[in-house]
């Protein structure tokens, strides 16, 4: 059964819409989208490395999502073979089913939905109607903001829109410190390298994470020296990375050395060591530090890419049947 129809089941089952095209996944089959009891489910598919039918449950803002979770741990009628928890925020749930080939039977989705709304019901409240931003002006039909079913007003739309322009001007405005980025960026990748040096030592071993870690270290200081996403800071975030986990491997070389030699340390012997570091790391697993410094670096880029100013409203189109 294809993915339109899927839903379109789904959708029957309980009682909610199914849009095409719509929803906060991309997908084509798009979502299913409804209220229940003031709860606003979604349900669609979602697909990132993995297969999933993922479910949206969105409620009333709470202090403490911690209670959302162990709700919905504590509840017995949420199956927990039928996949887990993905994420809770202090506005909502996802669920996400991950699957192979057969897609979960329809009727245990619908029932899981219900059985997760049933779950927090007694600690969050669900929507009445009303505007989520200013809660004064009646709102009955839900809007898509980025995708998300919102219950929103015409004038907090405004507002939301005015918000992000004035964010996106006062971002632009900001003057990058570029000394203060490098010199941010390259404490983090002296201290990443001690630390990425250190723990191959202890554990005998480097792992991709590790270099992942520095990258993120490295743009994080960039980032927080300069104030802001630069083409300078995407330059030498990858370079510092790299030479973090270079260093880093260097210390290890050294250790291994002075612990073979039965000798102290000294800036001699890390000179030698750096100075040779080509030829070390072409003899042992210097390549695939390399590989991993490189990945950590991508993560890295990735993780500190320019804010987005942009809020698109789209009301809900006409269901699919
Ligand atoms: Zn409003």
């Amino acid at each position: 059964m294809n993915e339109n129809d899927y839903l379109k089941q789904i959708a029957a089952l309980t009682g909610l819409q199914h849009y095409p095209l719509q929803g906060p996944w991309g997908r084509k089959s798009g979502s299913i989208i409804g209220t229940r009891d003031g709860f606003v489910t979604v349900i669609g598919f979602l697909r990132n490395r993995e297969a999933k039918v993922a479910i949206l449950l969105r409620f009333k803002k709470l202090e403490h999502p911690e209670q959302v979770k162990s709700a919905v741990a504590q509840s017995a009628a949420v199956s927990k073979k039928h996949g887990k928890l993905a994420e809770v925020g202090n506005d909502f749930l996802r669920w996400e089913w991950k699957y192979s080939f057969t897609k979960p039977k329809a009727e245990e989705v619908a029932r899981l939905a219900d059985a997760l709304r049933e779950a927090v019901k007694p600690i969050v409240q669900g929507f009445d109607g009303r505007c989520e931003h200013c809660a004064s002006a009646s709102t009955q039909s839900l809007t898509l903001m980025n995708g998300l079913p919102i219950s929103i007003c015409p004038g907090c739309q405004e507002r939301v829109h005015h918000e992000l322009d004035q964010a996106a001007i006062n971002y632009d405005a900001i003057v990058p410190n570029y000394p203060n980025g490098l010199a941010l960026g390259l404490g983090a990748a002296v201290l990443g390298g001690v630390a990425w040096g250190l723990l191959a030592y202890g554990i005998n071993r480097i792992f991709l994470y590790g270099a992942i870690l520095i990258g993120y270290f490295v743009a994080g200081g960039v980032l927080k020296g300069t104030g802001k996403v630069t083409r300078f800071g995407q330059v030498i975030v990858p370079i510092f990375t790299v030479a973090s986990v270079l260093f880093g491997d260097a210390i290890f070389f050294t250790l291994v050395i002075m612990k073979q030699e039965n000798a102290p340390f000294s800036t001699k012997l890390l000179g030698a060591v750096l100075s040779n570091l080509w030829q070390i790391e072409s003899e042992g697993s210097g390549v695939l530090s390399l590989v991993f410094a490189l990945v950590g670096a991508g993560y890295a880029l990735y993780a500190a890419r320019k804010p987005k100013f942009k809020a698109a409203f789209q009301p809900l189109g006409v269901p699919g049947n």
